[in-house]
């Protein structure tokens, strides 16, 4: 589900240079990402990374090789070692669909307009009407229906994202994520630079 954005990008008509064209919302740029065009150190100025969430597999290690030491050689034994592409199970679809939901809040607007918001509520209720694991999305409907999603802002829409999860995790016996962190596991990367 994670490529619905990009493949949603893909179709826009409206192009520009940042690598999120067609994106639903307009991404505020963090300082950190921007265009290829400005990967390069210049003067003074931090190296500028791009937007992961926002690029195909290739096109990203195309970008990171022009970032990074990555040699040719390394980016074309990742390419050659991707699995056999298959149906999904419950388990993948779940990380896949988490992955989606995850990184939706992450890159929705901080200040969103009351038109943003409904859709995104919507969104998320019409959501557990069509997720294909039956069992899932019964129990997500049971759980909107005291729990309505917080689409007042980006942080808000993560962190209530984030509890949602976590008490499925808990439902599942897996361990609760840490809901301080939900940026750099979605958006910024860990502090410690093991994403960059
Ligand atoms: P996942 O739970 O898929 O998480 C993926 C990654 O997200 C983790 O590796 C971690 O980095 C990060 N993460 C974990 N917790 C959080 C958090 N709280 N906030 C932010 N990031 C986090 N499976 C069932 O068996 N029964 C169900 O009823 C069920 N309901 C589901 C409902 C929904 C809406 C979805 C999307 C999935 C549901 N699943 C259900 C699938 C289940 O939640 C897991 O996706 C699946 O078991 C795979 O788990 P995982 O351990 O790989 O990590």
């Amino acid at each position: 589900m994670l490529n619905m954005a990009a493949s949603a990008g893909s179709r826009s008509s409206t192009s520009n240079s940042t690598g999120m064209e067609g994106f639903p919302f307009p991404v505020v740029k963090r300082p950190t990402e921007d265009s290829t065009s400005k990967d390069q150190t210049t003067a003074g100025e931090p190296k500028k990374k791009p937007c992961r969430a926002c690029t195909d597999f290739k096109s990203w290690m195309k970008l990171q090789k022009q970032t990074s030491s990555v040699s040719v050689q390394e980016s074309k034994a990742v390419e050659e070692t991707k699995p056999i592409e298959c149906p999904l199970d419950r388990e993948e679809l779940g990380r896949s669909s988490w992955s989606f939901l995850h990184t939706m809040a992450a890159y929705y607007p901080d200040t969103p307009t009351t038109e943003q918001q409904g859709e995104m509520t919507q969104f998320i209720n019409l959501f557990s009407k069509v997720f294909p694991c039956d069992e899932c999305a019964e129990d997500l409907r049971s759980r909107l229906k005291s729990n309505q999603p917080d689409a007042s802002s980006r942080h808000n829409l993560s962190q209530w994202l984030c509890r949602l999860h976590n008490d499925i995790n808990t439902r599942l016996g897996k361990p609760e994520f840490d809901c301080s962190r939900v940026d750099e596991r979605w958006r910024d990367g860990w502090k410690d630079g093991s994403c960059d």
